[in-house]
């Protein structure tokens, strides 16, 4: 059968993982997810995949991710001498043009104690060039703390210069999200989620810029052998069939829909077999088409994304993903009142 029918779904990932070999793992199942190539996973390929990514220049996958220190002093060491460049003023400082990739909070009064600093590797790899550039110290301190957690994506950092005396901890998923219970300020963790629908819908969902996404490509995705895949009407739901992925019945709604899919799909192979190439051919594909989308970011950014598009004047399908993220964060004891 050359045209399918699906449903619309939602695959919460969870938090995104705060070790590197689980990072790099969930990075390629979302690049893959790009390209439809997850067949290519194997218990190895993650490392190799991401660093292709990261040659490329391709670092917007690598935001389905979060990287969360925890600096501190080291005890007995001089506030006011050494400790200074690390103080939570001097983050704030030093990172002024890049505080909108990040989340940073003091320690103690006034960042006495050192501060928490939550970014997605992509953010961080930036922020590192950017403090290469203006701030050595900082710079260093940094890079030896990323190569130490995540020594496959950050490179070692240099030798010269005395360490500053601050010890930094990778902060886990599970603290982050207990910090973010106790207080909805501190909104550290990067929730990661998949959805499938269609292509009309991933528009309006890429429009929320403070989310991260990597969707499946209709230009590098070729339909032809796989077929096309479209999301089910909600006109002619009842007529689905989930198990054999088709509408069916003689319901002349069911007939007209499976008329239209199959000529669709037929000009679709036309313009391929005259030698078109697939991001070409794609213009005649529908609205409807099946996408799959990975969308990531912190429980203020899905709030926004919940309080707009679960709501009587949202289009029904973005509705339906809306409402799965708020039942999904309502189970991970976070709701998201209707008044925001
Ligand atoms: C019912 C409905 C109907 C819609 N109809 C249309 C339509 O007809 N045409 C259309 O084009 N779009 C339409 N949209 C999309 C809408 O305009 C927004 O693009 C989308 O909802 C994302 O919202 P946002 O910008 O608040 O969220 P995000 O982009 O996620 O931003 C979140 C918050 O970050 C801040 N922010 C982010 N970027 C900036 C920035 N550059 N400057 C200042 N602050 C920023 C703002 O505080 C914002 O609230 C519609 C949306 C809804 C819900």
């Amino acid at each position: 059968m050359a045209v399918h029918f699906v449903k619309m779904g939602v695959l919460p990932y969870g938090p995104a993982p705060s070790d590197e070999v689980s990072a790099l793992k969930l990075i390629e199942i979302c690049g893959r997810t790009a390209y439809k190539s997850e067949d290519k996973i194997t218990d190895t390929s993650a490392k190799s995949f991401v660093l292709m990514l990261k040659s490329h220049g391709h670092l917007s996958v690598l935001e389905h991710s979060n990287i969360v220190l925890k600096v501190e002093p080291v005890p007995g060491a001089d506030p006011a001498g050494e400790n200074r460049p690390l103080s939570y003023e001097w983050v704030l400082e030093s990172l002024k043009d890049r505080l909108g990739f990040h989340r940073i909070f003091p320690l103690g009064p006034g960042g006495a104690s050192g501060c928490i600093l939550a970014g997605n590797i992509r953010a961080w790899l930036e922020t590192l060039r950017y403090l290469r550039a203006c701030e050595p110290a900082g710079f260093r301190f940094f890079a030896a703390q990323f190569h130490r957690f995540f020594p496959n994506l950050f490179e070692p950092a240099p030798e010269s210069g005395d360490p500053l005396p601050h010890a930094a901890s990778l902060m886990t998923e599970q603290d982050q999200l207990g910090l973010l219970k106790r207080d909805p300020a501190l909104d550290l963790p990067v929730f990661v989620f998949r959805f499938v629908c269609d292509r009309g819908i991933t528009h309006e969902v890429v429009r929320h810029r403070v989310l991260s996404f990597t969707q499946e490509s209709t230009r590098y995705v070729n339909y032809k052998n796989k077929g096309m895949v479209l999301i089910v009407p909600e006109e002619v739901a009842g007529f689905h069939d989930e198990k054999a992925g088709a509408l069916t019945g003689d319901d002349p709604l069911a007939q007209m829909w499976r008329d239209r899919a199959e000529r669709l799909f037929d000009w679709y192979r036309e313009d391929l077999a005259r030698g078109l190439r697939p991001e070409t051919a794609r213009d005649i594909l529908p609205n409807l088409l099946k996408s799959e989308i990975f969308v990531s970011g912190r429980f203020s950014g899905w709030k926004h994304f919940v309080l707009l598009r679960d709501s009587s004047h949202a289009h029904p399908r973005i509705r339906f993903l809306a409402r799965e993220v708020r039942k999904y964060f309502e189970q991970m004891g976070l709701p998201i009142a209707e008044n925001g």
